[in-house]
């Protein structure tokens, strides 16, 4: 016909076409923003056909060539993450080398597509997917020395301990100039994220202060003089624990080569020597009233030399613990397994607890110089108090994760969190996470001696909180508090007292918010304190804050905790 159509008869001939079209069911009537109906071509009566380039001759259009041949490509090689968003955790529960792939995933720059590439069949045996990782969940561990350049958003679950931390964290995302989004969220129920809900300023563009030592801090110094001391005996640790204790005897003692170390003569008087010019060099610090502990350092040196062979020894009591429970317990397990006439219930359970036994042994032996294992020497000594240690919680709680298959998270492990969390997290029947896996805690390993004679009983400790200040009291019914002289006659006992240190969980079912809500309200968390008694007299140092009018605040506080 070779007419041009006026605008009316075009839209009445469109309109005819698409109500044919869509009578044949090609394509579907949609809602639009606009006043008038849309129409949307079906996918199912879409063929795709491969072309011989365009009639008219000119190149394809770039971007569509380019969108199809990536989804393409990405649907070849699993395409998993375009199903669902995978996320993974970047902490220090997950070894090094777990890491180290993670941010390459997560980074997905040239060379690291290049280097997972390189590590495919090792990531393939332990289930470690090679694809594009969309989330990251960080710990601190990410607060420091990883690059991840073209980050461009990063939430932050609660709000850092201090302007420092946020600089840190939220530094992570949009570096060299790009934008970025930083979200933190505040607890409602947190006094230090409410206060900053408040006064975002303080954290958003607060002072940053240098990080500060307490110098005049019994324990914290006490365990640099161990280093000295160790440093001193030129002995160099084995990374793994089963080569510095003798594991052939009962009593897990130390290596004999490693006493002959610590038993050379002037080893005391050199080490002695030493520790004494470190005390002198923080002398200023050292005075009268902030360190009562420290009246002569001659002499507080020598009695730190004397001891250290025997901290040294005491502060492989709870990996002796832990060993000698994993052995008991395998122990027990073989000899069940080794019963005639049990049930398939009964072997199956005997071969879950001999294979459980033999991975928390396993853990406890491996000690390699990465950051990966909480049993290297070194850094077990550090968390357990005897030698300085910065980056992780000191005198931690354990709680064993049993291996559930293959798969990442799949491997056992022991966790590690702070005394102040544990008490909440690693309570009976708590639910812990790890690795994208829910545990529940189902049974505390008790250290030896806390049962009774017969094997029953457990022998549990009782409390007495004063009702005035809330100190805590362990001898039997005091008559005042010892924080602030308040009679205690009336006071009522918290009975059936007992420490945990160490727990054992087992793979819990999937569970939701809510139930994970209930188990919080499980528990009635009560904190209450004690002063630490130095030589016979309390450790308490009282301050006093004042402003122009005088007084408002008396403060007591103890200098450091029991431990
Ligand atoms: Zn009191």
């Amino acid at each position: 016909m070779r007419k041009r159509l006026d605008a009316k008869t075009y839209s009445e001939v469109v309109e005819a076409l698409l109500k044919a079209a869509g009578s044949y069911q090609m394509v579907r009537p949609v809602s639009t923003s606009f006043d008038v109906e849309g129409w949307r071509l079906a996918a199912n009566a879409l063929r795709l056909l491969e072309g011989e380039g365009r009639p008219d001759e000119r190149g394809a259009n770039p971007y569509f060539v380019s969108l199809y041949r990536t989804l393409a490509d990405t649907l070849a090689s699993g395409a998993g993450f375009l199903f669902g968003q995978e996320g993974r955790e970047h902490t220090a529960q997950v070894d090094q080398e777990r890491r180290q792939w993670r941010e390459w995933r997560f980074r997905w720059g040239a060379e690291d597509q290049q280097r997972l590439a390189e590590a495919k069949d090792t990531m393939r045996q332990v289930g470690e997917p090679g694809v594009p990782l969309p989330a990251l969940f960080c710990s601190p561990t990410m607060e420091l020395g990883v690059d991840i350049s073209a980050l461009n958003a990063v939430y932050l679950r609660n709000m850092p301990p201090t302007p420092a931390n946020y600089a840190q964290r939220s530094g992570r995302a949009g570096r060299s100039g790009q934008a970025a989004l930083v979200v933190a969220y505040c607890a409602a129920q947190g006094p230090h994220d409410q206060y900053y809900f408040e006064r975002p300023e303080a954290m958003v563009s607060g002072i940053v202060r240098p990080p500060a030592i307490e110098l005049a801090n019994r324990d914290l110094v006490r365990a640099h003089l161990h280093a000295i001391w160790l440093a001193e005996s030129g002995k160099e640790l084995a990374p793994d624990i089963p080569h510095v204790l003798n594991l052939s005897d009962q009593t897990l003692p130390i290596q004999q080569e490693i006493t002959q170390a610590f038993a050379e003569p002037d080893l005391k008087t050199r080490a002695g020597a030493a520790m004494k010019r470190v005390l002198d060099s923080i002398g200023a610090e050292l005075t009268q009233e902030a360190a009562l502990w420290v009246p002569d350092r001659e002499a507080f040196a020598a009695a730190t030399a004397d001891a250290a062979e025997l901290e040294f020894s005491n502060a492989f009591d709870r990996w002796r613990q832990l060993y000698q429970g994993a052995r008991d317990q395998l122990k027990e397990a073989n000899r069940k397994s080794e019963l005639p006439g049990l049930s398939a219930n009964e072997r199956k359970t005997a071969k879950d607890q001999q294979a459980q036994a033999n991975e928390q042994l396993a853990l406890l032996e491996r000690g390699t110089s990465s950051s990966g294992s909480d049993f290297y020497t070194y850094r077990y000594l550090a968390t357990e108090g005897f030698l300085p240690g910065y980056n992780f919680p000191r005198l931690p709680l354990y709680a064993y994760v049993p291996s559930i298959g293959a798969g990442p998270g799949g491997r056992a492990a022991y966790l590690q969190r702070a005394r102040f969390l544990a008490i909440a997290e690693f309570g009976p029947r708590s639910l812990i996470y790890h690795e994208g896996r829910a545990f529940r805690v189902y049974r505390a390993k008790l250290p030896p001696g806390v049962r009774t004679e017969d094997r029953g009983k457990l022998s549990t400790a009782t409390l007495f909180i004063c009702d005035a200040c809330g100190a805590a009291h362990q001898q039997d019914e005091p008559e005042r508090c010892h924080a602030c002289g308040s009679t205690m006659a009336a006071t009522h006992p918290i009975r059936n007292v007992l420490r945990i240190d160490n727990v054992e969980t087992l793979p819990a079912e999937r569970i939701t918010a809510n139930d994970e809500e209930r188990q919080h309200q499980g528990f009635d968390i009560q904190t209450v304190f004690a002063w630490p008694l130095r030589d016979g007299a309390f450790d308490v140092a009282r301050a006093l804050a004042s402003d122009a009018d005088g007084p408002v605040l008396s403060i007591d506080y103890a200098r450091c905790a029991k431990s």
